[in-house]
């Protein structure tokens, strides 16, 4: 199911505070200043709509407190609503188009949004490592950024950022921003985010003969040679190389340049989808939950300003 725009929850805010309310505490609130299961909602005109109270420490909040979402003056309905078009859309969404399609005020404002919706989508970093023994680990880099039509003549050509993604074949994989590409780099994220017990697959760069050897096997397509896929069609890097092709395409077709302060949060975004895509059996809805349930603990690592 894609996202319909006429869910009530995109449209009353008690109907996506329930949403919120549901994705985040699905066994009923639970305290986030002291982890008490026991609250009661404070009702009545002197509070504001959503606010609960701890039975235990007394402490006040609100499913909002803890997460991406905290301290926002967009209304929940619009929350959801940018969750959803975030989880459904391939390409990722400008922040133009959530400031038109979310009827927001200030492009400012949508902004903000859309870098918390971001951080979400964060792959925690005890989310443990890839691969492991009898799986295929595909590793590759390249490079984003650099906006070729505005180089003029004489001008150097604009920095571009090096992303290195690692797939398991099959199942998950992940995306680093690298501060190069260098044997050093490599192998450090390789070793960080892959299991060693699994067979590395990488091309003939000059790196690769070093970064395989601590893995189970190693295949190398030899790229330099133009082959693509070996001869016994086992060693390639098509799968990683397809991911690299979803995130380029998104980057200059919905973003068209991005700054290396923010190139990670976009490379999370792109790793998200493909870790939550359509033909492992999850659909867009599920997916937002998902992102939804990743917005909570985000609060702490990402500083906020206080206008949206
Ligand atoms: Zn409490």
């Amino acid at each position: 199911m894609s996202v319909d725009p006429r869910d009530p929850m995109f449209h009353n805010e008690d109907k996506a505070r329930a949403y919120f309310e549901e994705q985040r505490w699905p066994n009923g609130p639970v305290c986030p200043h002291c982890g008490s299961k026991h609250a009661h909602r404070l009702e009545g005109k002197a509070h504001r709509a959503g606010l609960l109270q701890c039975n235990d420490c007394l402490g006040q909040y609100s499913v909002t407190l803890g997460t991406v979402m905290e301290s926002s003056h967009v209304p929940l309905t619009k929350w959801a609503l940018a969750f959803h078009k975030m989880a459904a859309s391939k390409k990722g969404i400008s922040a133009k188009q959530i400031q038109r399609e979310l009827d927001l005020g200030s492009y400012r404002t949508a902004w903000f949004m859309a870098h918390r919706i971001r951080e979400a989508m964060g792959i925690p970093n005890d989310d443990g490592k890839i691969g492991g023994s009898g799986k295929t680990v595909e590793s590759d880099e390249t490079f984003v950024g650099g906006k070729k039509k505005n180089v003029h003549r004489g001008k150097p050509e604009p920095k571009k950022h090096a992303v290195m993604a690692l797939v398991e074949r099959g199942g998950k994989m992940r995306a680093k921003h690298v501060p190069n590409v260098t044997a050093k780099t490599i192998k450090k994220t390789l070793a960080k985010h892959a299991d060693k017990a699994s067979v590395l697959m990488t091309d003939d760069s000059t790196w690769s003969r070093t970064a395989g050897k601590s893995f189970a096997d190693h295949g190398v397509v030899k790229h330099s040679l133009g082959e693509y896929v070996s001869k016994d069609g086992i060693a390639h890097i098509q799968t990683v190389e397809s991911f690299f092709a979803i995130l380029k395409r998104g980057i200059t077709g919905s973003f068209h340049s991005v700054s290396e302060k923010h190139l990670q949060r976009y490379v999370d975004e792109f790793a998200f989808r493909w870790n939550a895509r359509s033909s492992l059996g999850i659909e867009d809805a599920e997916r937002a939950a998902q992102m939804v349930r990743g917005a909570e603990g985000k609060r702490l690592t990402y500083r906020q300003p206080d206008q949206v």
